[in-house]
């Protein structure tokens, strides 16, 4: 048998060969004529002159042999409509959706913006662009307007597919307005909106000539049959976007051939799924794990793949094994947030149902707490596996492989390097290696593997600037801090940027400022993480307010502050705290030191204050923590 670390040696050793093997995983149409190009660093192509499709390696290639087997479930616990979906099934809607686009006037290359909840529409609108070779641009649901529209902008779409509402806790959430009003903001809005109505929103208005309602389409296409649209492997598939340092979103791209390999390879390697088997992830589709573990990989595996709406705690706590238990899941993957809101409740309810198929809980998105870690290995008796990576990379970076030779678990590391990741822990200053349990920079040894990102959309100076101009040699920095042990697994520390991580949701701290900024009586707004017992960082606010302003208390302008960011970024962005001070710190130079501000709001020493332009500015801070005020706790 081969050993993890064999496997991982020949993939960076080899990676020609490595990588050819792994590509046989999946269908081509016409086999690649070579396997990496890296002539142009630090882009790289894999599988070039390859043709393939994801379409039809998610779908039409299982039909033969499991056409009647489960493919997709989709279960709302908000709606109480479950939808089983099998290959057949799937290959039929496919085919629908992809001659509604076909109608609507999309084609290869053109990008279409997805805003739907977890529904299985929002999984058959995606394999449809994939099957006529448009790129898709989902954009997750909590998302509000303002979001969307920069997304919109960034993509121009040819067409805007959307449900008319999602549901949260029982509460209709109308996706439509949010549309609407994304769509009148956006300098370049598409000329086409799909809406995907489920009867919630029986009220959504319709803008003629631009709205057009599916179902009718979906009808008047029943039955019809599209042909693949074969696509060399480096033609971009989709596009994900994700917070960076500035306030514009990064529109990570992703090609073909190379993530499907990726998909296949992981699928059994480090998720132990194969053809025929269950795999249950909570994440929603708008995100990178919904992308690769709701959708492509379990599918492109020939297994079946489970899609939740809801609350993990809704109608009860135990609905996520009541579901593993039901459909046989053998691997499930969460994040810790979703875990931690468990553990909230008493621990039986992790033993209410029998989870004998299940064998391995995957969790990822963020940092896996120890305690976590253990009272949910405890409370179920299975084997918890973190995993590390990132919205850029597509799969992981770290991790354990249960399906080729589980290495020991150490709890608080995601775990070793996999395969095709060839990775180093390096000093930020110098760019040399650390020692074994020195912290430095984790940085990736390109040419990248294949699945993670090609490029940036439209924007190569982008994503050069910002993933390999960080040291003197040509390396990616995933932009976190790191420590290698001496068996070589990998701690997690946490961003090198302005980047946070809310119940494993990425925030940019400037989106934040930039939206607290537009509230007329702002002057200037700062924005940190600061750590939170459930969702691991919740942001935090301190904004100064203009002279002579509108005569509002601070107490008011810190809830319309945090009432601002709700509406243009969304509940997810929600701050948990608005403080009014008088000066925020900054450097001689105008920087914002959000660092010792993030570090007073934890409770810490502020470090280093050599450059800070005005102490007072720190006890404005200090006194803002103390009796500041304080909009929602
Ligand atoms: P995203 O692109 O939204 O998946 O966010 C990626 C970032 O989340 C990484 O750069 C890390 O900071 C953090 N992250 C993801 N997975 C883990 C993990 N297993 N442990 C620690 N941090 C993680």
């Amino acid at each position: 048998m081969t050993t993890h670390q064999e496997f991982h040696r020949r993939s960076v050793d080899e990676p020609e060969a490595f990588w050819a093997e792994q590509a046989q995983a999946i269908h081509w149409h016409v086999a690649p004529r070579q396997i990496l190009d890296y002539a142009n660093p630090p882009f790289r192509r894999w599988f070039v002159g390859g043709q393939t499709n994801l379409c039809y390696n998610a779908v039409d290639r299982h039909l033969a042999a499991r056409g009647d087997q489960l493919a997709l479930v989709a279960i709302s616990s908000e709606t109480g409509v479950t939808r089983e979906v099998s290959y057949r099934e799937l290959h039929a809607e496919v085919n629908a959706f992809a001659a509604v686009l076909r109608s609507l006037d999309v084609g290869r290359g053109d990008r279409v913006v997805i805003y739907m909840p977890n529904m299985a529409e929002a999984v058959f609108a995606m394999l449809a662009c994939a099957r006529i070779g448009a790129v898709h641009s989902v954009v997750f649901g909590g998302f509000a307007a303002h979001n969307l529209a920069l997304r919109i902008d960034d993509a121009t779409p040819k067409l805007l597919v959307c449900a008319d509402a999602g549901m949260r806790g029982g509460k209709v959430i109308a996706y439509k307005p949010l549309v609407d009003a994304a769509c009148a903001e956006a300098a370049s809005p598409p000329p086409r909106v799909l809406v995907v109505s489920r009867g919630l929103d029986p009220d959504a208005a319709m803008t003629p000539g631009r709205d057009v309602a599916y179902a009718p389409l979906r009808a008047r296409f029943d039955g019809a049959q599209v042909d693949v649209e074969w696509l060399e492997s480096n033609e971009p598939s989709y596009l994900l976007y994700t917070s960076g340092t500035t306030g514009k979103p990064k529109g990570v791209q992703r090609d073909v051939g190379g993530y499907a390999v990726a998909m296949a390879l992981s699928m059994w390697s480090i998720y132990d799924v194969r053809a025929g088997q269950v795999m249950f992830s909570t994440s929603d589709v708008g995100w990178a794990v919904g992308h690769s573990y709701n959708v492509y990989g379990p599918l492109i595996a020939g297994a079946t793949s489970i899609l939740y709406e809801g609350l993990p705690t809704n109608p009860d706590p135990a609905v996520w094994w009541g579901i593993c238990e039901r459909y046989g899941v053998r691997t499930m993957f969460s994040s810790p947030t979703g875990i931690r809101v468990l553990k909230k409740q008493d621990p039986s309810w992790l033993r209410k149902h029998d989870l004998s198929a299940l064998k391995w809980l995957f969790l990822a998105g963020e940092p896996l707490d120890e305690p976590t870690a253990q009272w949910v290995t405890e409370g179920l008796g299975k084997t918890v596996i973190d995993n590390y990576w990132q919205t850029e990379t597509g799969w992981p970076v770290l991790a354990l492989m249960p399906g080729l030779d589980l290495q020991p678990v150490k709890f608080g590391s995601p775990g070793l390097p996999m395969p095709g990741y060839n990775l180093r822990v390096i000093d930020d200053q110098t760019g040399a290696d650390v020692a074994p349990g020195e912290k430095g920079v984790l940085v990736i040894q390109p040419p990248l593997p294949p699945g993670c990102m090609t490029t940036i959309w439209n924007d190569d100076a982008r994503f050069v600037a910002s993933y390999f101009s960080h040291f003197n040699e040509l390396l990616y920095s995933s932009l976190d801090w790191a420590i290698r042990d001496a068996d070589g697994y990998t701690y997690i520390l946490g961003r090198t940027d302005d980047v946070i991580n809310v119940a494993g949701h990425r925030l940019g701290t400037r989106e934040i400022e930039e939206s607290c900024s537009t509230y007329a009586s702002v002057a200037e707004a700062a924005v940190v993480g600061v750590h939170d017992e459930l969702k691991g960082q919740v942001p935090v606010v301190f904004a100064t307010l203009k002279q002579g302003g509108t005569g509002e208390t601070s107490g008011e302008a810190a809830a319309r502050i945090q009432q601002r960011v709700v509406e243009q970024l969304g509940a997810v962005a929600r701050p948990a705290r608005v403080y009014v001070v008088n000066a925020l710190p900054k450097t001689r130079s105008g920087k914002l030191l959000r660092r010792s501000i993030q570090a007073l709001a934890e409770d810490r020493d502020p470090g280093d204050l050599s450059t800070l332009d005005d102490p007072g500015a720190l006890d404005e801070v200090r006194r803002a923590l103390g009796r500041g005020a304080d909009a929602g706790g």
